[in-house]
């Protein structure tokens, strides 16, 4: 992809966000873009630094620690870690990420806490009944936020999900509004829903943060 191609993709996005704050009645500085670069190599971290991203989405941790060395430098990249995390490699994560989008349960929480590195993270629920995807259900989440709330080294900063996929944006809806509601219920201020199919509605169930990768970066190959 070329360097206009991004740009152009980076603009276009942005207008989304902007449109749709506007019709939700919202601040567009309240949203965050997250450019989703699990796939891409490094380079394409810094195509979209030198055209003013900030923060980064990435899947998996082995893969993150490869393309590190290469954009160690970019000094105001903000990286989350939004793929599910074993507690296993919970150490290695915190090494690498400032936010972990995906703690979904107590025990990853306290190991992230022992790493003794101070950590922003979001706890991932899974508000669909699929037997694949990660996250705490809904129910489990009170316990959870006691424990992530009695971590020093850990600031929770909200929620995150991922509804079942469709091509269908509306289909979503339900979901994001459910995570509102919890986060609304604990008194959490960020919801990191909404990806390229899907962020307008996320942005008017009040997302405070979109990961966005295909829309920015074009089709990803299988991994
Ligand atoms: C890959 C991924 C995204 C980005 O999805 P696109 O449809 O490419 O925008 C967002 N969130 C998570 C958790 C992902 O794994």
């Amino acid at each position: 992809m070329g360097d206009g191609e991004l740009r152009k993709r980076f603009e276009d996005v942005k207008s989304r966000i902007g449109r749709a704050a506007e019709r939700a009645n919202r601040d567009p500085s309240e949203i965050t873009l997250i450019a989703v670069t699990k796939v891409f190599p490094a380079s394409v971290i810094r195509d979209a630094y030198e055209l003013g991203l900030r923060h980064f989405g990435e899947n998996y941790v082995q893969e993150f620690e490869q393309k590190h060395p290469e954009i160690a430098d970019l000094a105001e990249a903000h990286f989350h870690l939004i793929g599910h995390l074993q507690s296993n490699k919970a150490k290695k994560a915190a090494e690498f990420f400032k936010t972990i989008q995906t703690v979904d349960t107590a025990r990853l929480a306290r190991r992230l806490n022992d790493s003794g590195k101070l950590l922003e993270i979001m706890l991932e629920v899974k508000l669909s009944a699929e037997e694949a995807k990660s996250g705490a259900d809904a129910d489990e989440l009170s316990q959870l936020i006691t424990v992530a709330r009695g971590c020093s080294n850990l600031q929770l900063q909200g929620l995150m999900t991922m509804p079942p996929w469709s091509e269908e944006a509306e289909i979503s809806r339900p979901y994001f509004r459910r995570l509102r509601e919890l986060a609304r219920a604990y008194k959490l201020p960020h919801l990191s829903m909404g990806m390229s199919h899907d962020l307008e509605v996320a942005i008017e169930e009040g997302a405070t943060y979109v990961r966005v990768g295909t829309a920015l970066f074009g089709r990803r190959k299988k991994p």
